[in-house]
């Protein structure tokens, strides 16, 4: 089928920056890396989150009253029969932590229970709008904020609206994102019961005065004891985020923590650097010398290299993306996995976004607005985007760096710049390709949103020179 693109210049998803000038770096790293510099001097500067990583023209903005419309209409158009994902948004945490820069509120500003209705009410009224209901959906993720301050019977209700309205997979995936303080083993039965199949609890160091620093309570040995306890409840998956390049953290401590942790039944592990946002409590207590100062670029490489060794070493585990890794059985990380996949992902709740049939939108960051607009039957608050039908197809380019390899087929005929640009990532050592197939390397996974952001300046220069042109879409 030969398709039109929409009309450019078309807009930007809100919110998201495009960080410019990587995709002119990439000559100087290739002169770097054969006058022999170590990895962490490829690059001047090191992208460190996936957002800032793709900004990437998506189509054109909707007017509130359309954005209302379009969304009722697309749930009750009919699919293409693939796998869907389902986001739920819980925007409420009990501490809000030193180095958070996401949408939440501290509990207490709101009554959570009214939200928890609001949450059923949209499920359930865009549940029922939906023409395929049969369609299986692979993987449920509650994220936050902390999703745990709901109550475990909450959860269940949530979870008993999904399986109202959609179709689970027999192995569907169902991830909560959990706090650590309070946690109990009553607790986290409840989810099990409830059907939660994999916990991922914010860990970011065991080490209690460096949590402290970050806001954090619960301290080492009670971690332990939740790590252990949601084995006994049944979690097929139990993993943890962690933070490295925390201030006064050592490579002594880094190390402990790894062990610690390998003496867990943790299952897979998100391992993050830390990014000191100017107007978070800790970026302020950096900027004012109140805290130790972060260590540069070649101390984010060595912890990040202990940490990858490491994991990369324990029995039966593996890489799954530049980020995480998980014991092959048990981790799947589909959630994240499946993210660049040309699938629709369904988002419940405030600050919940997703993308269903071609429509990418947000529900409002507000939750009193959010609740209103349920109240209402309505999403007159919606933030939406009439994608550009080329934009599924370009999402397919970082399926490389959400799990490491990627046929060169993923890269459609329109976007030219994608696999010259990979080949300069090959020309330094930070990816390889292989009958066909694209890989990252060590360095690549170190450097890896640089890759991300590398590919989405790629994307955005093919796509403005398309322009008005007619393309081949399949
Ligand atoms: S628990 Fe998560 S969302 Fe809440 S303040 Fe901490 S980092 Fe931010």
């Amino acid at each position: 089928m030969s398709v039109k693109p929409a009309q450019k210049p078309v807009e930007l998803l809100g919110g998201l920056k495009q960080p410019e000038g990587v995709l002119e770096s990439l000559d100087d790293a290739i002169t770097r890396k054969r006058n022999g510099e170590p990895t962490w001097n490829l690059f001047e500067r090191r992208t460190k989150t996936h957002n800032e990583a793709i900004g990437l023209p998506v189509g054109k903005v909707l007017p509130h009253p359309l954005a209302h419309q379009a969304i009722n209409e697309r749930f009750a158009r009919k699919t293409s029969g693939n796998q869907r994902m389902i986001y739920i948004h819980i925007p409420f945490c009990s501490t809000i932590c030193s180095f958070c820069a996401f949408f939440r509120q501290a509990v207490g500003s709101y009554d959570i229970s009214c939200y928890v209705d609001a949450l059923v009410n949209q499920i359930n009224r865009l549940g029922a709008a939906q023409s395929c209901p049969e369609e299986n959906i692979g993987a449920v993720y509650f994220g936050g904020g902390t999703p745990s301050l709901l109550h475990q019977d909450q959860i269940e209700a949530i979870l008993n609206a999904v399986r109202s309205n959609f179709s689970l997979s027999r192995d569907c995936e169902i991830t909560l994102e959990s706090r650590l303080n309070g946690i109990t083993s009553e607790y986290l039965q409840g989810l099990r019961r409830a059907g939660v199949n994999r916990i991922s609890f914010g860990v970011q160091t065991l080490n209690t005065e460096m949590r402290r620093t970050l806001g954090r309570i619960a301290e080492r040995n009670h971690i332990l004891s939740v790590l252990h306890e949601s084995e006994h409840a049944g979690f097929e998956s139990i993993t943890v985020d962690l933070i490295y390049n925390l201030p006064g953290q050592t490579a002594k401590t880094w190390e402990e923590d790894l062990n610690d942790l390998a003496s867990t039944p943790v299952t897979g592990a998100s391992v993050y650097s830390l990014i000191p946002f100017k107007h978070s409590v800790l970026g302020k207590n950096l900027a004012e010398g109140k805290e130790p100062p972060l260590g540069g670029i070649q101390n984010e490489y060595e912890f990040y290299s202990t940490s990858d060794r490491f994991f990369t070493n324990l029995d039966g585990w593996k890489r799954f993306s530049p980020v995480h890794y998980g014991k092959v059985g048990c981790e799947r990380n589909l959630y994240n996995t499946m993210r660049s996949a040309p699938i629709d992902i369904l988002g419940f709740g405030a600050g919940g976004g997703g993308r269903v049939q071609g429509l990418l939108y947000m529900n409002p960051v507000n939750v009193s607005r959010f609740v209103e607009d349920q109240a209402q039957q309505g999403d007159q608050h919606l933030f939406a985007v009439d994608m550009d039908p080329l934009y599924p197809k370009a999402m397919s380019c970082f399926e490389l760096t959400d799990s490491l390899s990627m046929h060169e087929s993923a890269i459609p005929d329109f976007l030219p710049s994608v696999s010259t640009t990979l080949s300069k990532f090959q020309e330094m050592d930070a990816a390889r390709c292989q009958d066909g197939v694209w890989e990252l390397s060590e360095a690549g996974c170190f450097w890896g949103y640089n890759v991300s952001a590398a590919i989405a300046q790629a994307i955005r220069q093919d796509m403005n020179t398309i322009s008005s042109q007619e393309v081949n879409y399949e």
